[in-house]
């Protein structure tokens, strides 16, 4: 359903813009119908911005992505927002606290379906209600504030039901709300998969959370991929040492790093775009990681990384080849 090429996507930064922040660099990977990807990564790996790039509310400096194998930006706007809902981190962002939740439902409806009667409109928000956990008798005529995150989360998902998407995409949608209600959500946006055949882009910080709902995961780091696989695969058997580090934050995984990898991200001001981004917080970095930067190669059909410790050495082949053909 979607191709996404070589996207980067550059900023200009500082007082006279003469600096560049490099939010993604050189991403591609494929996603099917049926597909949930994890999009995985710290704040300022870029997967925001990939989101945004995904939503049509950025424009990639480089690169391009094919929804349904047409180029994104030549797909009308008006369509494709229907096609393609978002879900996003606040839910208490999406209300006007002055207006009943009513609204919020309705409005979707009343943009895409306009020859709907009020008696069809409530029938269909009863329903999207009724599939995330909700009642209508309960939930409609009530204010935000009533509500709490994790419900108006779910009203959230309800509305992106109600046009009848193809596509989700959910921007940690569930890092705002209890970690006792998390898992809801979670076996929520799994059904809304299952159920509906919806394909779901799930953007989070936390790999736990990415193992448990999706089929494929892709890990970004500094705006480069560093892994990206079946989630079996990433999570049996974590290749890249940014990957393993996320690993060793899940509790119940050995911890396999020392204090080096835990540098916080926001000391590490330069970025290498020479080498490999990684390297100012990698155990196994060489001279060749500050010099060239790690092709991405395919160790399995299903499991890519880019680091230099799976070159070519290794056996493997480059992605770069196999894109000829
Ligand atoms: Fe570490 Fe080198 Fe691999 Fe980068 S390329 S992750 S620095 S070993
Ligand atoms: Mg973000």
């Amino acid at each position: 359903i979607y191709e996404v090429k070589n996207l980067t996507k550059a900023f200009e930064a500082g007082f006279f813009r003469t600096s560049k922040i490099v939010a993604l660099n050189d991403v591609t990977f494929n996603v099917s119908k049926g597909d949930v990807l994890s999009i995985v990564g710290e704040s300022g790996s870029g997967k925001s911005t990939l989101a945004k790039i995904l939503l049509k509310l950025e424009k990639p400096t480089s690169g391009k992505v094919l929804y349904k194998g047409v180029d994104l930006s030549e797909i009308d706007n008006r369509r494709y927002w229907r096609e393609v809902q978002a879900v996003f981190q606040d839910p208490y962002a999406s209300f006007n606290p002055v207006h009943k939740v009513d609204r919020v439902l309705k409005a979707p409806l009343k943009n895409y379906f306009n020859h709907l009667s009020e008696r069809d409109i409530y029938n269909r928000i009863k329903e999207a209600l009724e599939f995330v956990g909700l009642r209508a008798n309960e939930t409609l005529g009530k204010y935000p504030h009533q509500f709490s995150g994790g419900q108006l989360q779910r009203i959230m998902i309800a509305r992106a039901l109600l046009v009848d998407p193809e596509v989700l995409i959910a921007d940690e949608p569930v890092s705002m709300i209890d970690a006792s209600l998390r898992i809801e959500i979670l076996n929520l946006l799994h059904d809304i998969n299952a159920r509906r055949r919806i394909t779901i882009l799930f953007i989070t910080h936390d790999l736990s959370l990415a193992s448990y709902i999706s089929n494929k995961i892709l890990v970004l780091y500094r705006g480069e991929i560093m892994e990206y696989g079946d989630s079996e695969e990433v999570i049996e058997n974590p290749l890249h040492p940014y990957t393993q580090l996320l690993m060793s934050s899940i509790p119940q995984v050995d911890r396999k790093f020392d204090r080096k990898l835990e540098i916080e991200l926001e000391k590490i001001e330069e970025v290498n775009l020479v080498g490999c981004v990684f390297q100012p917080r990698c155990p196994y970095a060489r001279d060749v990681c500050i010099n060239v930067k790690p092709k991405i190669v395919s160790v399995k059909p299903n499991h890519l990384v880019r680091c230099h410790l799976y070159g070519e050495s290794q056996g493997s082949w480059r992605l770069n080849d196999t894109r000829k053909s």
